[in-house]
């Protein structure tokens, strides 16, 4: 079963503005997907139709082979992590309450979300007994994004989706927890969908990568094969910052 499905998918925005246009794209169970391109290229409308934030004006797009119009809203936003940029978090609630927001609704009782909250604060690298307690004007940038990726991680998602989720911290903080989220992720076998206009951030998280260009998937393949053989000026140009990384750390 494929985890995450476009097939023929075409945005046009009420303005008639076509964001996307003739999208098919897979991801298998436990990979990851990073939707590569430049800003308006039409990546967040992309994710965002996994958990229906957006509707696609044509095609459609499954979850665990079901379009996403046939399943319960409320069961597809809890089923799915969801991490983005800005975070999110509840001003008034400590870390620990913050992770444990969504546990609630699904039935957790209090002492199994201080549980979980507990734990997921350690696995993303904060003490729980002290960061935990403290609310999020009072936390680093770096660890905000941490309280983000613990929440989204509580439930025990099967399928993540972030959206330029690294992308305000500096650039030692963001290679740190991406490659601390990285690890994470393989361990638990958690699908990710990741959009970023970051190549090495690209090539950190991802199995395979589909490079947009106004609305279109241009390329679509692993690091390696993108490197290897960029099909149009446009991808060769992209990937151009990669190689430092492809050096680095591949
Ligand atoms: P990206 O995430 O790649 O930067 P987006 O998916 O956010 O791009 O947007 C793709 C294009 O669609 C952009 O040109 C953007 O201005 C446009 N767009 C996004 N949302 C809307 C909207 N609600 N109405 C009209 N145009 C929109
Ligand atoms: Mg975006």
């Amino acid at each position: 079963m494929i985890a995450v499905g476009w097939r023929q998918v075409t945005k046009r925005y009420a303005d008639g503005h076509l964001a996307l246009e003739g999208v098919t794209l897979e991801v298998e169970p436990g990979r990851g997907l990073a939707i590569l391109g430049t800003s308006g290229s039409g990546k967040t409308t992309l994710l965002r139709m996994v958990n229906r934030l957006i509707e696609p004006t044509s095609g459609t797009v499954e979850v665990w082979g079901r379009a996403v119009s046939d399943w319960d809203l409320i069961r597809l936003r809890r089923s799915i992590g969801y991490v983005i940029q800005e975070v999110g978090l509840m001003p008034h609630l400590d870390a620990r309450a913050n992770v444990a927001l969504g546990l609630r609704a699904l039935g957790w009782s209090k002492s199994a979300r201080r549980n979980r909250s507990e734990e997921l604060l350690a696995m993303v690298g904060l003490d729980p007994e002290r960061v935990g307690r403290l609310r999020p004007h009072e936390l680093s940038g770096g660890q905000r994004q941490r309280v983000g990726v613990a929440r989204a991680l509580a439930s025990r998602p099967e399928l993540i989706l972030m959206d330029e989720p690294f992308g305000a911290l500096d650039p030692i903080t963001r290679r740190e927890l991406q490659g601390e989220f990285d690890a994470l992720r393989r361990r638990l076998g958690t699908t990710l969908v990741m959009v970023t206009h970051d190549v090495r951030e690209a090539f950190v998280l991802a199995d395979r990568i589909a490079v947009v260009e106004r609305g279109r998937v241009v390329q679509q393949g692993t690091p390696e094969e993108l490197l290897a053989a960029p099909e149009t000026p446009f991808v060769a140009a992209f990937l151009a910052d990669a190689y430092a990384v492809s050096r680095d750390q591949r």
